[in-house]
């Protein structure tokens, strides 16, 4: 068998360096894929740091995975050779429990199998996109509609699905006001979804400077999250606020914010426990709520309607030779809005 190139940390806070590892051989359902281009998210830069506790190394993060169909199983049908594919978060789960049949594989009950960094069904552990190919069930993979640039599509497949999912069933629409807190690799695409939507969109950053870029990407209105004096103006005005803030922070100011069965949805990832009043959230019956990525037919629902509305992240391409500076700066929230690494460019590490 053929090995797989890829870059890895090592050990928890390292830089990621070449690698080399054996992918699965063909099954009859699986296809296998030469990776195009793949996001970095906060969350492999979370698992490069253990923020969470349970990584082990050596780890080969990325989860927003393009890839061109190089092979199929006998099984295969939804895929052809010369496809190009989309691949996100989870790469298998079992397929029978409530969840799986509803189309909800990320909730499995018996634990989705994570694209890197876990064990898969038979305890190998997985290895992601920062690398050259992928084997993968034909089932978890999705088609890249032709009409979205595969190196802008890498993005969707985590941070579009992540924003899209919580506020899709937010049921949205023209009137609601709606608050997206952090604007980075999620909240960038939360303000685009959100004005298809037609919701009124405020977002609240830490970054002045992402002012004008808010209002390009949709917004109404930019409040910058530390100036008391804007964040009042807004008292009790917002139907749903999603908060996609990587870095522990307090949620209380948010809370305060929302109307009458307002809702805060925290899909940021830090790893401290939040702390929230129940006196806050009887005052006005709130809903503190999160979400996990989404389903395979909701991500392939989600890559349809970013085609038919023209979405399209805005990245920052980066060559292999570029992924630990990139992994740096994303590090101290400079970014706009996600780096997309080329696997095909700069192959100065690996042939
Ligand atoms: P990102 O690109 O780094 O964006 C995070 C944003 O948070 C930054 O752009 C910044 O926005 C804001 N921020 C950073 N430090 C802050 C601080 N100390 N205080 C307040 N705001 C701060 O990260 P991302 O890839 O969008 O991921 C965001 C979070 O979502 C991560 O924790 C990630 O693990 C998590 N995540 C969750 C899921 C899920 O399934 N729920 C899926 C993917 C990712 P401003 O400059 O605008 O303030
Ligand atoms: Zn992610």
């Amino acid at each position: 068998m053929a090995l797989s190139h890829g870059y890895a940390a090592l050990a928890r806070n390292a830089c990621v360096e070449p690698f080399e590892f054996e992918r699965r051989s063909l099954g009859s359902n699986d296809i296998a894929a030469s990776i195009l281009f793949c996001g970095i998210c906060h969350s492999d830069l979370h698992a490069i740091d253990n923020d969470w506790g349970f990584h082990s190394y050596p780890l080969v993060p990325g989860h927003e995975i393009i890839a061109r169909v190089t092979a199929i199983g006998p099984g295969v049908e939804k895929f052809s050779i010369g496809d190009v594919v989309g691949i996100g978060t989870v790469i298998d789960s079992c397929r029978t429990c409530e969840p799986c049949s509803q189309g909800e594989e990320i909730y499995c009950e018996t634990g989705a199998t994570p694209t890197f960094g876990g064990a898969d069904r038979l305890g190998t552990m997985t290895y992601g996109g920062f690398s050259n190919d992928y084997v993968v069930d034909e089932h978890f993979a999705v088609m890249i509609p032709p009409m979205l640039d595969p190196a802008h599509a890498a993005p969707l497949l985590c941070a579009g699905i992540t924003t899209y999912s919580p506020l899709r069933r937010a049921n949205l629409q023209s009137g609601h006001k709606v608050g997206i807190v952090g604007m980075g690799g999620l909240g960038h695409l939360a303000v685009k979804w959100a004005r298809a939507w037609g919701a009124q969109v405020v977002v609240f950053t830490t970054t002045a400077a992402k002012a004008a870029d808010a209002l390009r990407f949709g917004a109404d209105l930019t409040v910058v999250s530390s100036d008391l004096e804007q964040m009042a103006r807004h008292s009790g005005s917002f139907h749903y606020i999603l908060d996609t803030v990587s870095a522990p922070h307090d949620p209380t100011p948010y809370l305060g914010l929302l109307k009458l069965d307002g809702t805060l949805c925290m899909i940021g990832m830090p790893a401290e426990p939040l702390s929230i009043s129940s006196m806050m959230l009887a005052w006005r019956r709130l809903i503190v709520t999160s979400s996990m990525t989404g389903g395979i037919a909701e991500t392939q629902e989600m890559l349809d309607f970013a085609a038919a509305h023209g979405i399209k992240p805005e990245i920052e391409r980066v060559g292999r030779s570029q992924i630990n500076e990139a992994l740096d700066r994303l590090r101290k929230n400079d970014v706009r809005y996600r780096f997309v690494i080329d696997m095909g460019a700069d192959c100065v590490d690996h042939p």
